[in-house]
């Protein structure tokens, strides 16, 4: 039996789409970014189906101490670096690869006494302005890190794109040259292949849209999920396929009549009589609450309006264009044949946002062809 609301996620779907990554970028090792939960998908279950990538990238400590716990021995990269000692005692405790991106981070690696080698990745500010040292702090900070004893192997750079998914912007391209100029000195003079920085620039957009940004290793996410990152396209249009996709069921239908109201604050009102449909899903499981009137809902494969407000457990649409709709029938919130992208335009916000805000009400079952449906 299923919950009301559930996600169904297709580690076929996730297979293929790492072989997207692959053709994109043949020569790059690869480094999935599974922060966030795996953008909502599970880290633990993505990680675990994506044995054969060369990293994995987390945002935090805790989410590379969780992978390390649960047995992955992959390199883990810790993007948004160490904050205090506690995180710092971590990172070395569970052999996690660290972004250094500030000098505060670089003084208490400088305090350190005891020898406890890890890897690291220095992170160049191209023009982000999040986190990073600016071109004219880099010399200083790369100096600085080579002589600290305890860093294994070469000093990898980095650096993030800030508009990457707008194909008109030539910021995109002022990154990527700012980055080649900055590194190439270092890189001229690293003779000795055991000291060559490996270099990592691209995310999805990078990857699919920028060729100039894929280096010795790229950092895909959002097109993993087979989620488009640039706004004017479905992840269709990249060959993608989704992993996840969220579903419910008709819980109530009935017949409301001409000047009635739904929901609440009475939101919508009818102007003739309207066989409504009631379907268990909400913002309490992860559905956008500012979805608009006339979001596509399939019922039975079928599209339908959304009408009135989203409830936290509930949501309204217009049947008319399936009478014999009845409770029980299955709806589609996202997924195959309803792309989260156009979803996230009628909520006014990025597919990113909704598959990470799907929350621990919903029900996870993974599918595969080789497997039958299994629930978890
Ligand atoms: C989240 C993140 C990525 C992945 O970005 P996508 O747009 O999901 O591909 C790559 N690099 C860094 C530093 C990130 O924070």
């Amino acid at each position: 039996m299923t919950s009301t609301a559930y996600a169904v996620i297709n580690l076929d779907a996730l297979q293929h789409n790492l072989q997207i990554v692959r053709q994109y970028a043949p020569n790059a090792k690869i480094m999935p970014v599974i922060k966030a939960n795996a953008y909502g998908h599970g880290m633990l279950r993505v990680a675990t189906n994506l044995l054969s990538s060369d990293a994995f990238a987390v945002a935090r400590t805790e989410e590379g101490v969780l992978l390390r716990k649960a047995g992955i021995t992959n390199k883990i990269t810790v993007l948004g670096g160490f904050n205090c000692i506690n995180e710092l005692e971590a990172i070395l405790t569970y052999q996690l690869d660290t972004v250094v991106h500030s000098f505060t981070q670089l003084n208490m690696l400088e305090a350190r006494t005891e020898l406890n080698a890890f890897s690291i990745w220095l992170k160049l500010d191209t023009g982000m302005n999040r986190l990073g040292f600016k071109p004219i702090e880099f010399t200083a900070a790369y100096q600085r890190l080579k002589y600290c004893p305890f860093i294994k192997g070469p000093i990898n750079i980095m650096t993030h794109f800030a508009n990457a998914d707008d194909k008109h912007d030539t910021t995109t391209l002022k990154q990527i040259s700012l980055f080649n100029n900055t590194v190439a000195t270092f890189l001229d003079e690293q003779l000795l292949d055991s000291e060559r920085s490996e270099c990592s620039i691209a995310n999805s957009a990078g990857i699919l849209g920028w060729p100039e940004s894929i280096t010795d290793w790229v950092r895909p996410g959002i097109m993993l999920y087979g989620i488009s990152p640039f706004p004017d396209h479905t992840g269709e249009y990249w060959q993608l396929k989704p992993v996840m996709g969220l579903y419910s069921r008709l819980i109530a239908v009935k017949v409301i009549e001409k000047g009635e109201k739904v929901g609440y604050s009475g939101a919508w009102t009818c102007t003739k009589p309207t066989l409504l449909g009631i379907i268990g899903i909400g913002y309490g499981d992860g559905y956008p609450r500012y979805a608009k009137e006339g979001t596509p809902i399939l019922v039975n494969g079928l599209r339908v309006p959304l009408i009135g407000r989203v409830s936290m457990d509930m949501i309204t649409v217009d049947l008319e264009s399936q009478p014999v709709a009845k409770p029980g029938d299955s709806v589609t919130l996202w997924g195959d044949s309803l792309a989260i992208e156009e979803i996230a335009i009628y909520a006014d916000t990025i597919p990113y946002t909704l598959v990470c805000g799907i929350t621990q009400r919903v029900q996870f079952i993974e599918y595969t062809k080789s497997l039958t449906q299994h629930e978890i």
